[in-house]
């Protein structure tokens, strides 16, 4: 097929009969309108690194790529208003030269400015989703009427559209709240799962002002954010390392650790010992006291990125309080899985400490703080099913406990797990993408399973 398109890990691949490079307003406006040569679903499109179909459709995509201007920075008021297709990173380094930052700098470089306004994001080093911090969205709705949304002029209507995933139209300009650039401090704190007790775990939270764990076999490294008075000059390569770790290096060797082994054994032994090699650098960042950075430079671009030194993962969120004994669970669940089916994740477990945020409908921080639990894998073609089973696995389990998925980040999710994870938000969210669209212009089978 002529317009196959594949996303970033390689796990949705989408072939529309119409794929549009829109450029202008007007243009996204005739495609709506003009159901007959542009046939439904109409889906935007980013820099689809999106982990599940949202963005997929067998009939017209429009990619945002070529409407990445920035029409304004405010250094009054502090904003950035810009087209919805520039991605995350190239704003930042704009703002950067002038002082400036987003609120939420997310790892996620390539993330579109469109999609990061209207789709479920996450960060833990700084203040968790960046959709709270759009303050105006502008976009073209199913029935090709140009329409806003804005903080001041209808902060319900934003409250919607911060998660509606291009189901109520495509979006085609955003406003960003900004801050001046701040230099932080990265720590790191390591923990044996097994000894860390509810009482530790609540300090960590509350003693810093951001925190992931990674889990590297049964280790927790606590990665913890603060603010810092400047950036230290000798520590300005670790900033340039990690982004380089994160791009190219973890999953390359993740991957090929597990490639070339003739037997389990050695491929064991070999994945536990990049885990004590990975578990020894951050007891190095540990002894030095960790790093200064600005806080921009933990965006990581994946642009360059190699397929072989890509990555997949999923996003499953669980109430704080719970994290710990689920944490505990998973890893019970992680052995057990790979005793049954000889697989096991080969990069380390991401857990990210995100607050309450009731800023947007399908905020899955709307009833409290989460941290969350996230296996992430670098696969081969020879082990793709085995971590697709695991993913599917995975969901079944983590839905058991109450866990919370993401609409673009937790492959394989379905219509039980949302509704049991957003209760009541889901069905008010149904019923208003109903409104916004009655003829179902934006929904793709994927949505359409999910809103049944
Ligand atoms: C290696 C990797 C690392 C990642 N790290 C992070 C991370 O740290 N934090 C995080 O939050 N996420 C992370 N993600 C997930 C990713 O950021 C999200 O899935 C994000 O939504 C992708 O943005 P995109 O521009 O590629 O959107 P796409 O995947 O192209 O689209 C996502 C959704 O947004 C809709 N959409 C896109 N543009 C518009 C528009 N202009 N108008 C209306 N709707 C639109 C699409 O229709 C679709 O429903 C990561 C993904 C990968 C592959």
């Amino acid at each position: 097929m002529s317009n196959q398109i594949t996303n970033y890990d390689g796990s949705v691949v989408t072939s529309p009969q119409q794929l549009v490079y829109a450029e202008t307003v007007n243009q996204i406006q005739a495609i709506m309108k003009d159901t007959v040569r542009f046939p439904g679903p109409v889906r935007a499109m980013g820099s689809f690194h999106s982990l599940t179909p949202c963005a997929s459709s067998s009939g017209t995509i429009i990619n945002m790529s070529n409407m990445k201007r920035i029409i304004d920075i405010d250094e009054t008021n502090m904003t950035i208003r810009a087209e919805a297709g520039l991605e995350l990173i190239d704003a930042a380094k704009e703002l950067r030269s002038k002082n400036l930052q987003f609120v939420t700098n997310v790892e996620i470089g390539n993330m579109t400015l469109g999609s990061a306004a209207c789709c479920q994001s996450k960060d833990a080093l700084d203040q968790g989703q960046v959709d709270s911090y759009v303050i105006e969205i502008k976009w073209v709705d199913p029935s090709g009427q140009l329409r806003e949304a804005s903080i001041t002029s209808d902060p319900d209507l934003l409250y919607r559209m911060r998660s509606s995933y291009g189901l109520s139209g495509v979006i085609y300009e955003v406003t960003f709240k900004l801050e001046r650039l701040e230099a932080i401090r990265l720590t790191y704190l390591l923990r044996n799962v097994a000894d860390l007790t509810e009482n530790e775990v609540a300090k960590v939270v509350g003693n810093n002002q951001g925190v992931i764990c990674w889990t590297l076999g049964s280790v927790a490294v606590f990665e913890c954010r603060n603010s810092a008075p400047k950036v230290d000059s000798s520590s300005r390569w670790l900033a340039d390392v990690r982004r380089m770790l994160w791009s190219h290096v973890v999953a390359f060797v993740s991957r090929y650790s597990q490639s070339f082994m003739p037997s389990q054994t050695l491929k064991n032994l070999l994945l536990d010992g990049w885990f004590a090699i990975l578990r020894s650098s951050y007891r190095v960042l540990n002894w030095i006291g960790g790093f200064t950075l600005h806080d921009p430079d933990k965006i990581v671009d994946y642009r360059k990125t190699p397929p072989s030194g890509r990555y997949a993962f999923t996003f499953w969120a669980f109430p704080r309080e719970q994290w710990l004994h689920t944490l505990k669970e998973y890893l019970t669940f992680r052995e057990q899985h790979f005793r049954r089916y000889g697989f096991r994740c080969n990069m380390p477990l991401g857990s990210y400490f995100i607050r309450k945020d009731v800023n947007s409908i399908l905020s899955y921080t709307h009833d409290g703080d989460i941290i969350s639990i996230d296996p992430i894998h670098a696969y081969t073609k020879a082990d793709k099913a085995a971590w697709n089973l695991f993913l599917t696995k995975f969901n079944a389990w983590a839905y058991q406990r109450k866990g919370i998925p993401l609409l673009n980040q937790s492959p394989f999710v379905n219509s039980s797990h949302v509704v049991a994870a957003y209760g009541r938000r889901w069905h008010e969210f149904k019923d208003w993408i109903r409104k916004e669209d009655p003829n179902g212009r934006m929904l793709n089978p994927f949505f359409g399973e999910l809103t049944m």
